[in-house]
């Protein structure tokens, strides 16, 4: 991989040189003195003046090939949706999940993403897809239960055989273990597949209180236990989890996932749309210890993938129903959506610094959104749009140049055929 020098390009309101080498920031200096001290013989060379570089956002919950299911259960309750999509995805198959993954990332390239924590079908698919465009996906082992579902002994087989591929993989993708939730999958699997991630040194991804029926529900059957208190009494809560929603959280369900530092993920659009709720506990979290992200959920609830999107509705609902404008400031919501979700996955990405990951989209600021005395973030998260991001460079290669992804027709094209087989 040749390395790249990012010329000139605006940092925190400073014009720097960005140096990448072997996938990382090698080198940040000011602008114009690299190429004074060294020769960039066989480095590509990008001129960077106009634009800002951010870090790529980390999309820490999603289904990526849910991208081809968009608006397929509008205007429905949680429970009816979730069958809804039960149904259709019974008859899924790998074209589907290469497809459906390929235009995933397509789309979160456009917007910026360059890492994202996949929990879909046909995994090693998912991967391969990723792979191909050059973003890094964590992808899951996915424990779930009930009717048409293999039983506990052929899933745990399948989970230890999966990991045991995985271990071929090197960095084009992080393995995890998925527990779809305490609703989908027995006690006695929550346990074994949490002992399995422990052990193994493994994330372990699980939606957890993402409905008020789920808590309910979860206290009727086990004594009184919410899903938070519920998971920890199996030993399945520890600094590696990263839960999806936490949505309706008690005073001890806060203290608990702070405690253990669990990665609490933020997926205010799938939320509101699907009316789960949206009075996520962000500052009680943040005080008690949580690592807290966000993500955009899959298609199939929150219609897309577009991270700044993300960012501008958790900020404003809840600043909204706490009445306090305060609530959420920019700085942390930008590292929700970068280093924290770098840091649920184990990773050193999420920040313009030397020795990190090169995850970084540059941002062209020629536009009304920006012609602002406004600081840059306030310009980019609450007026911009995602098509102000120009270039993206993920692990320092470029996977989009002056708004070009290569391949893009095609991906299209072969997405289009396999929607027509799709049960309607
Ligand atoms: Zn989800």
């Amino acid at each position: 991989m040749p390395g790249i020098l990012l010329k000139n390009v605006t940092v925190d309101g400073c014009q720097r040189d960005i140096v990448i080498d072997g996938g990382k920031i090698s080198r940040i200096v000011q602008a114009g003195e690299f190429e004074k001290s060294f020769p960039t013989f066989g480095y590509d060379v990008l001129d960077c003046t106009s634009l800002t570089a951010i870090p790529g956002f980390v999309n820490s919950h999603t289904h990526a090939a849910m991208s081809l299911m968009r608006g397929v259960g509008e205007d429905m309750l949680f429970q009816d949706w979730i069958k809804r999509i039960w149904d259709i995805e019974a008859g899924l198959h790998k074209d589907f999940v290469y497809w459906g993954t390929k235009v995933a990332c397509l789309e979160m390239i456009r917007t910026g993403t360059t890492v994202f924590n996949d929990q879909y079908w046909f995994s090693s698919t998912a991967r391969e897809a990723a792979a191909e465009m050059g973003i890094l996906p964590a992808v899951s082992y996915i424990f779930l239960e009930g009717e048409g579902r293999p039983d506990a002994e052929t899933q745990k087989a399948k989970c230890q055989k999966w990991y045991n591929a995985s271990l071929d993989w090197g960095d084009s993708a992080i393995f995890t273990v998925s527990v779809h939730s305490v609703y989908s999958v027995s006690e006695s699997l929550i346990r074994w597949a949490a002992e399995f991630a422990r052990d193994h040194g493994l994330k372990l991804h699980i939606h957890v209180s993402e409905t008020l029926k789920e808590n309910q529900d979860c206290q009727a059957a086990h004594g009184g236990l919410s899903p938070v208190e519920y998971l920890d009494s199996l030993g399945a809560l520890w600094s590696d989890v990263i839960a999806a929603h936490t949505l309706w959280l008690s005073d001890n369900d806060v203290s608990i996932l702070g405690g253990h530092g669990v990665s609490c993920v933020h997926n205010i659009n799938s939320n509101l749309k699907l009316s789960s709720g949206y009075k996520f506990r962000y500052s009680e979290l943040k005080e008690a210890g949580a690592n807290l992200c966000i993500g955009t959920d899959g298609c199939a609830s929150s219609n897309n993938l577009d991270m700044l999107e993300a960012m501008k509705t958790s900020a404003i609902v809840q600043k909204a129903w706490r009445e306090d404008p305060s609530i959420m400031p920019l700085d942390e919501l930008m590292a929700m959506a970068t280093e924290n979700g770098a840091r649920a996955l184990g990773l050193q990405s999420g920040r313009i610094e030397e020795g990190f990951r090169a995850d970084i989209c540059l941002v062209d600021t020629r536009s009304s959104f920006f012609l602002s005395p406004a600081p840059f973030l306030a310009n980019l998260v609450y007026s911009s749009h995602s098509d102000c991001i120009r270039t993206v460079i993920a692990g320092g290669k470029i996977v989009m140049k002056d708004r070009v992804i290569p391949g893009e027709e095609e991906i299209l094209t072969n997405a289009a055929k396999v929607l027509t087989q799709l049960k309607k």
